[in-house]
């Protein structure tokens, strides 16, 4: 766009292009929806030369699809020094793999009916050679990207089920293994045959494996999702919703769908003593799954109190830093052996 006076003389075309777009497109007789996703760089902020201008629209527009597309971003300073880095942990995490760079932490689920750890929930690390241990969240969404998610979801698979086979032999034999998979993951159409093989190649029985699904896959791409949900259910992997009540409010999937656990986000956890609200729904969400037949898993328990109320309303397994935070497979064996992770639990009333 030429001789631009005034910022609204860009975002008003950037309005005109989007509404090219609202109407539905005539291909061979079927309609297509298509959106448009803009980057948008100005001279001479963003640029004094037709290259940099370009190569700077570029990366605002990455930034717009990384929101989430269908919307623009204008290009700022400091997106270039994040692309930058984006880039560059991107080919690192071409070599994690190979190099055998990541690893599981482990955090326990105490069971509050009797007070033991049954089962750990698998959570990602990345040893980075030069940045050092990456959470997940540094890494995952650019994997999700990529499209490498996929080859780092089959390690987890993998990884948890040698876990879960070394576990075997000794005193922590009772022991599951949840494991997180994200939609994308979940559209590889292979994954199930894949953990099959993880579970067969291993000697380990299915009910050992828990996986975590977040409600996007309950209502996106419904018909596959259901599919290889009830093919996962049918070897005798226990399904799980992670993160639930922050999603999606339709409770339809909940009857559709086979699921044997509900985990209440933690941000209902956090003031569930405190705020009237967060008990009221956490109660709710308590009674609605056991009236369905589903176990409940409060997330985020950090204090006694939060403790006490959760046993109180009979939530059945409780997760958070007051039993401990993720930890190596060996700090957690030792913890077990040392009773560490054994915290006295109020009797309900
Ligand atoms: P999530 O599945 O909801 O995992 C729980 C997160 O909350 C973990 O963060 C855990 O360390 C943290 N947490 C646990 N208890 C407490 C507590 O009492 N207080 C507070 N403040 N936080 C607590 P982490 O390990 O950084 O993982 C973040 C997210 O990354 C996970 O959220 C999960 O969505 C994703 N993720 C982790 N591992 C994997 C994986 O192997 N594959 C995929 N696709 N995603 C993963
Ligand atoms: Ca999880
Ligand atoms: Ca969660």
């Amino acid at each position: 766009q030429q001789h631009v006076e005034n910022i609204d003389d860009v975002i008003n075309l950037l309005g005109q292009i989007k509404q090219c777009f609202e109407e539905p497109f005539a291909v061979q007789g079927e309609e297509h929806s298509i959106t448009a996703t803009m980057g948008v760089a100005v001279y001479p902020q963003s640029g004094l030369d037709a290259d940099t201008l370009l190569r700077n629209a570029d990366v605002a527009l990455y930034r717009a699809k990384e929101q989430g597309r269908n919307t623009y971003q204008f290009y700022t300073e400091g997106m270039q020094d994040r692309e930058v880095m984006r880039l560059e942990l991107d080919k690192d995490l071409n070599h994690a793999l190979a190099n055998d760079e990541f690893v599981l932490y482990f955090q326990p689920q105490l069971d509050l009916n009797d007070s033991s750890i049954n089962s750990v929930e698998a959570l990602i690390r990345w040893q980075h050679p030069r940045r050092g241990l990456l959470p997940p969240v540094d890494f995952i969404p650019l994997a999700e990207e990529s499209g490498r998610i996929t080859d780092i979801g089959r390690w987890v698979v993998m990884a948890a089920c040698r876990q879960l086979a070394k576990w075997q032999k000794g005193p922590y034999s009772n022991l599951r293994i949840a494991v997180n998979l994200s939609g994308r993951e979940l559209d590889d159409e292979s994954i199930v045959d894949h953990i099959q093989e993880a579970l067969e190649s291993n000697g380990v029985p299915a009910s050992r494996l828990e996986v975590e699904l977040t409600e996007e896959i309950f209502i996106q791409n419904i018909e596959h999702n259901l599919n290889q949900l009830t093919k996962l259910h049918k070897l005798g992997v226990h399904l799980a919703i992670d993160d639930f009540g922050v999603g999606y409010s339709s409770l339809g999937y909940l009857r559709d769908f086979p699921v044997d656990l509900l985990k209440i986000d933690r941000s209902f956890i956090t003031d569930v003593t405190e705020r009237h609200d967060d008990a009221v729904i956490t109660r709710a969400v308590i009674n609605l799954a056991h009236n369905l037949g589903i176990q409940v898993v409060a997330e985020g328990v950090e204090t006694h109190e939060q403790l006490t109320f959760l046993k109180n309303h009979r939530c059945d397994v409780i997760q958070g830093y007051l039993i401990s935070r993720p930890i190596p497979a060996r700090e957690l064996e030792r913890a077990l052996s040392a009773g560490l992770l054994e915290i006295d639990t109020p009797v309900g009333s």
